[in-house]
């Protein structure tokens, strides 16, 4: 037990590598404490010597800020690895959708408590998330994780209504239910919206101020439907609805063109780049740092596990620079620091929330990760950036905390959940529906 300080609790990381990703300061990695007042970061400095509720040992450890994956679809834990060799469409149409309408809403809680974990104990305090089920923010509230929440609304069958009713309630009873929690509007994409949906959508969107987040230009397949139905090309059929004039959050971008990037530079749009993912699905995979050139905001998603395998980002990262290398035949064109700002503060930026988290800096949230860079496989480590986009595993991530709470200490899970129930649930879940 510890007392606490007044009304105050302090947390104070001892003698950690500091990696601030504040990109207003020339990074340099030094051995810096923090000093967390209960949500906030109030102090970076060398060698603290003040009280404090609870201090955490981090020397010979990396303190950064928690990653943020600005694409998941948390309820699809049970789907994981189940693309292999299917296009999208064919896996959405044969695996994803005929057992995705069988799920109750009961399954979807468990589900979405297994991919917060997974999170927390890879290093991710924030998503943004595109999925469904009425118990789904219950899940993700219970495991303390922050996150980008919504409703996804698609009209190709009947129930367009319904959802869009859905979604306008959970945001009505929850928008300041929780400082973890905000709001997006999210179409699950062009070719499973109508047009008068997308304009609903978009009316939503300016009336409550919530950034939109839809899938966009994944696969070949999807360009040439929208082509077909609208006779335009996609970022033209956004721009007709308007919706570049919004805060936009474009997962995929695979395929945009050189007219297309024309309209979607300096404006307040993020593209989320699902490498593996894309890899998986036969996609291809986006240009990004062509996107980076024209002044188009690129963060980093891992899709759902369904087709990316894993929502550990730490294994997504690591393909975001060499892609990028290998289609330009240039390894100058991105580097391992690029591909850290992309998976932090650029995913704040993207998710609206770049003034509390992305970086570590006086006032902002607490969202931190410490790193045990002592494993024999990557030992030694000489280029720690290098290090951590490259050859860090599961075990290297040591701590998470979200919004100044500690979540997992030394690899341990200090959630209110047991892991042992919550995998016999699923795999009840897995049994019914003959999985
Ligand atoms: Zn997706």
């Amino acid at each position: 037990m510890y007392n606490k300080i007044g009304d105050r609790m302090i947390k104070v990381i001892k003698n950690g590598l500091v990696i601030t990703m504040n990109l207003n300061r020339k990074e340099k990695i030094e051995k810096l404490d923090i000093v967390i007042e209960d949500d906030k970061i109030i102090k970076i400095i060398d060698n603290y010597k003040g009280k404090a509720d609870e201090f955490i040992d981090a020397t010979n450890k990396i303190v950064m800020p928690g990653l943020i994956n600005c694409h998941t679809h948390l309820g699809m834990s049970i789907f994981r690895c189940t693309n292999d060799s299917l296009s999208l469409m064919d896996w959405l149409n044969k695996k994803i959708w005929p057992i995705e309408n069988k799920l109750t809403d009961e399954d979807i809680y468990y589900t979405t408590l297994l991919s917060c974990i997974e999170m927390i104990k890879t290093g991710t305090t924030t998503c943004a998330d595109h999925y469904f089920g009425s118990l789904t923010l219950d899940a993700i509230k219970n495991s303390k994780i922050r996150c980008l929440f919504t409703r996804v609304l698609m009209d190709n069958d009947n129930k367009g209504k319904e959802r869009l009713s859905e979604f306008i309630k959970l945001y009505k009873e929850n928008k300041d239910s929780s400082p973890l929690i905000t709001f997006s509007v999210s179409p699950h994409s062009l070719y499973t919206c109508s047009k008068k949906y997308l304009e609903e959508i978009k009316k939503l969107s300016d009336e409550y101020k919530l950034p939109i987040h839809i899938h966009f230009s994944e696969s070949l397949d999807e360009i040439n439907d929208v082509n077909s139905i609208y006779k335009k090309k996609s970022t033209e059929v956004l721009n007709d609805l308007g919706f570049l004039n919004n805060k936009l959050i474009l997962a995929h971008g695979v395929f945009i063109d050189d007219d297309e990037l024309k309209l979607l530079r300096n404006r307040n749009i993020s593209i989320v780049h699902n490498p593996v993912s894309n890899l998986n699905l036969g996609c291809g995979f986006a240009p990004i740092s062509k996107y980076i050139k024209n002044n188009i905001n690129v963060c980093i998603g891992t899709d759902g596990q369904g087709s990316g395998n894993s929502l550990n980002m730490f294994e997504h990262i690591k393909y975001v620079d060499m892609l990028q290398k290998a289609l330009y035949k240039n390894p100058t064109v991105m580097n391992s620091y690029d591909v850290l700002t992309m998976a932090t503060i650029n995913g704040a930026k993207a998710l609206g929330l770049e003034k509390e988290i992305g970086s570590l800096e006086e006032n902002k949230k607490a969202d931190i990760i410490i790193l045990d860079l002592n494993n024999i496989e990557i030992f030694p480590t000489v280029d720690i950036i290098s290090e951590i986009v490259h050859g860090l595993s599961v075990n290297n991530i040591d701590t998470t905390i979200i919004n100044g709470e500690i979540l997992m200490k030394n690899r341990k899970l200090l959630l209110d959940v047991d892991e042992k129930e919550l995998k016999e649930k699923i795999n009840k879940i897995l049994n019914r529906l003959n999985m």
